[in-house]
């Protein structure tokens, strides 16, 4: 039977908003120990609440369960099998693209689809179907999955993509149960560098042409965008471009290493940052710099943490957003809705939404789970400190907007949407209700997000919830 401690304060990234639930630890060895957590589930209290925890890099309420038990990463780190001749590996769900980077790259092998933090687990990757800078050429992350094991509420399964149930899995932000592990497909690689070439636009209009024209050309590309930006350069940007470089492009310095891999941290944000600090005026000041100094047209070689995960080099960063925190907003519409991106950008811009970060980029086709957030289109990613007068209405509105143009909001990110959209954004949501019910009729698996959006409409489950939810739902951050 897994070890219950006290309950504790947990939220995701950007820390709002919190809800308590109790940490679940199993004792036994690492043979029994998935026994150990399956029959503790499948005998589980009438009414309790489960969800898998990764390493809390959902930025809203997604791996909160409110009143709920949380399982451990710490369970799931035994199983770490790189097999060479397949190019595969088969681990345990609770590594993170950090732990399989520092021993795979200097082996020469990379992951199909990396997030702009490698401090995420392989089960929180599978749960959000997470994507890179390379979805228009590799899909998601579960287009690289071959297999996973999953601790459903009545079993423990292996899961293949013949199964109805991957593909529920797949984007299903834990609700379908626990993965323990996973085998996924690797990249070779013959060098820790990458190859970016990068341009400045002036406006968004020149953005959206240059990637629609230079996009299908490079495996990995992104634009930063500037949030604050208006009129003629409404939306001005520094797209970079990237490719893996061959050992033979390498200056000798870097060729003599290849495969060296350096992914220290840097800095630590200071832990009481005064909430001020982000605000208009010094992300305007930013923006400008960070414009100015990116090269107009240029080809460089940059490290793998350098080109994918910036941010990680500072720890904690997201402190710097002081006590009441900050949100993600990343919304997708697909091709064809151009106006629509321009529309809701010129909407961030007009309010003055400051923006540290504004990331566009462009999905591809690809096979995907029902809730999976990437379909073919454009995606935009803010960072907004939560104190920005007037984001509530904003956003509001711009939720609408991006559901009328057949678009959707990323439930890794989000933490405010109101669950009358979801069925639109999200038209498989039925289809996936049906799978997940065959294995968890009573609604076990349940994280404050599946509460706020209504993920688990059946009746059954409602009445649950209403009659043992005794606890406090996280709420909606503090607009
Ligand atoms: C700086 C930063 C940059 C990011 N960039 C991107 C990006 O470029 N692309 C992108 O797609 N995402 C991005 N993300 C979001 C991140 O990739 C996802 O939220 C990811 O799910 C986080 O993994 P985690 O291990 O921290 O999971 P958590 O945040 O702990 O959990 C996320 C979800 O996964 C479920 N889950 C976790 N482990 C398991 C398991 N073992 N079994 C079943 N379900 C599980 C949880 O229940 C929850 O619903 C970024 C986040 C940050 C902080």
């Amino acid at each position: 039977m897994p070890k219950f401690e006290n309950t504790q304060l947990f939220g995701g990234w950007g820390r709002s908003p919190l809800s308590e639930a109790s940490p679940m630890r199993s004792d036994e060895d690492a043979h029994a120990k998935m026994d150990d957590i399956t029959k503790f589930i499948a005998s589980a209290p009438n009414g309790a609440k489960i969800l898998a925890r990764g390493l809390g890099r959902s930025y809203g309420d997604a791996a909160s369960c409110a009143g709920g038990y949380l399982s451990a990463r710490e369970d799931f780190l035994d199983i770490f099998e790189f097999d060479p001749v397949n190019e595969e590996l088969r681990a345990s769900s609770g590594f993170s693209l950090d732990e399989i980077m520092r021993r795979l790259i200097p082996k020469g092998y990379f992951v199909h689809v990396t997030p702009g933090t490698r401090y995420v687990t392989l089960g929180g990757a599978i749960a959000a179907d997470i994507h890179g800078k390379n979805h228009h050429k590799d899909g998601s992350f579960i287009n690289h999955v071959k297999n996973f094991e999953l601790i459903t509420a009545n079993s423990r399964l292996k899961v293949t993509p013949a199964d109805p149930l991957f593909w529920a899995t797949a984007g299903g932000m834990g609700m379908t149960g626990i993965i323990t592990e996973a085998t996924i497909r690797l990249k070779k690689i013959q060098t820790a560098y990458i190859k970016v070439t990068t341009q400045r636009t002036s406006n968004v209009s020149e953005t959206i042409e240059k990637m629609q024209n230079l996009d299908d050309s490079y495996t990995y590309s992104v634009a930063w965008v500037d949030s604050l930006a208006s009129g003629n350069s409404l939306g001005r940007s520094v797209i970079t471009w990237g490719e893996h470089a061959d050992e033979d492009e390498l200056e000798p310095k870097l060729a003599d290493h290849p495969l060296a891999y350096d992914p220290n941290i840097r800095l630590k944000a200071p832990d009481l940052a005064p909430g001020w600090l982000l605000n208009r005026t010094s992300i305007r000041v930013f923006n400008e710099a960070w414009y100015r100094k990116s090269p107009k047209d240029k080809v460089l070689f940059e490290s793998i943490p350098s080109y994918f995960h910036p941010l990680d080099s500072v720890s904690d960063w997201n402190r710097l957003y002081g006590k009441t925190g900050f949100l993600q907003y990343q919304f997708q519409v697909p091709f064809g809705q151009e106006d629509t991106l321009i529309s809701i950008i010129h909407k961030f811009s007009k309010n003055r939404t400051p923006s540290f970060l504004s990331v566009l980029k462009r999905f591809g086709p690809g096979s995907s789970g029902h809730l999976s957030f990437p379909q073919p289109g454009w995606t935009l990613a803010l960072d907004i400190p939560i104190r920005t007068a007037g984001l509530s209405e904003l956003l509001d509105g711009i939720d609408f907007q991006v559901a009328e143009a057949g678009g959707r909001v990323y439930f890794a990110k989000d933490s405010r949407l109101i669950p009358e959209l979801v069925p639109m954004m999200y038209p498989r949501l039925d289809e996936w209700r049906g799978v997940v019910e065959q294995y968890d009729p009573d609604g076990i698996f349940i994280s404050d997000l599946g509460r706020r959006l209504s993920l688990r409409n059946s009746l059954k489950i409602k009445a649950n919830l209403v009659e043992t939810l005794g606890a406090e739902i996280g709420k909606g951050p503090n607009l």
